[in-house]
């Protein structure tokens, strides 16, 4: 395992990237967890008014601004999807598909949740749905499992899955073209309704048809933050912060999107610069 770090920061859109910036500056050990492509919604902003210093930015260039500013400081990316962060006292655990870390504080900056959680997918959480194919790919040699995409990305995923399962049945839930190499991945198109079981089966509905596997994978860029953290105060979709971007768990801290709205980069940016000092606070306080 990989050493303790003063401050794990969870998210690389402009919330997690700016909390970054200020932890180093502040001279902590730090992580940052998430995509080096940084964040999809920036890259998909066409052009950004508001952004005080660079009018009519592009979200492409606004993101290499991000990127450049992050090598300028020697601050690494992660490169991980987090499955769940637990409190345990004095540190926090963060499970990873590919490995576990550990962190005095850590930091919230995941964006808000692509598409709604489906009737019965919460439930049904570790029986027969899986949010990593990475994790949990291997429990499903030789059975059928279902792939729900929420972006093209999840394709690599389907793919790996294929390797060992017998059959994928991959939906799309997103108007790009798939493309898959792999020979038992059957596309199916239609919009996920609920989640259900059925016997050791777990059933897909969709509008208008049902598709009965062994599990159902629902891949999205981020999981609802309640997922994320057990026991974490949440509001609908958001984290429940005070001004200082704390939150009901000691040493936990969220800033941007996940927070609540308005949806902005300059109001992200300037929760992850305050999550980061509060986190300072309390490490300084500890
Ligand atoms: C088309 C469009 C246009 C926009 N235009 C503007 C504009 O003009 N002005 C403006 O101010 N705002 C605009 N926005 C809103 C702005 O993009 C968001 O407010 C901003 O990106 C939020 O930043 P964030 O850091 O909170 O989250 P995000 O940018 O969503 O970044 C979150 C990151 O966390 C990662 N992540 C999530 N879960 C996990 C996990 N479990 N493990 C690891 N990583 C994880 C995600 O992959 C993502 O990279 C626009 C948004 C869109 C979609």
């Amino acid at each position: 395992m990989a050493d303790r770090v003063d401050i794990a920061i969870i998210g690389t859109g402009p919330a997690g990237v700016s909390a970054a910036l200020t932890a180093k500056i502040r001279n902590k050990t730090l992580m940052l967890i998430g995509r080096k492509h940084l964040s999809d919604k920036v890259r998909k902003s066409h052009q950004i008014q508001n952004y005080p210093g660079f009018p009519d930015i592009s979200g492409e260039d606004l993101a290499k601004a991000l990127s450049d500013h992050l090598e300028k400081m020697g601050i690494e990316i992660t490169e991980e999807q987090v499955t769940a962060v637990y409190a345990m006292g004095d540190h926090f655990a963060i499970q990873c598909a590919k490995e576990m870390y550990e962190a005095r504080t850590v930091i919230i900056a995941t964006g808000v949740m692509q598409g709604r959680v489906l009737p019965g997918e919460e439930e049904n959480l570790g029986r027969g749905v899986s949010y990593c194919a990475t994790c949990d790919a291997a429990l499903y040699k030789g059975k059928e499992a279902v792939v729900v995409g929420y972006s093209p990305r999840e394709e690599q995923e389907a793919e790996f899955l294929a390797e060992v399962a017998d059959k994928v049945t991959y939906v799309p839930v997103y108007k790009e073209e798939t493309g898959f190499e792999a020979s038992n991945i059957e596309v199916v198109h239609g919009v996920p309704k609920e989640i259900r079981r059925d016997g050791n089966k777990s059933v897909l509905v969709l509008d208008g048809s049902e598709i009965v596997s062994d599990g159902i994978f629902v891949l999205r860029d981020s999981v609802s933050p309640g997922q994320l953290v057990p026991g974490l105060e949440t509001e609908g979709a958001h984290i429940k912060t005070e001004r200082d971007m704390s939150t009901g768990i000691a040493g936990l801290f969220a800033a941007g999107d996940i927070t609540g709205t308005p949806y902005q980069d300059a109001k992200s940016v300037g929760e992850g610069n305050v999550a980061a000092l509060s986190a300072v606070n309390y490490l300084a306080k500890k």
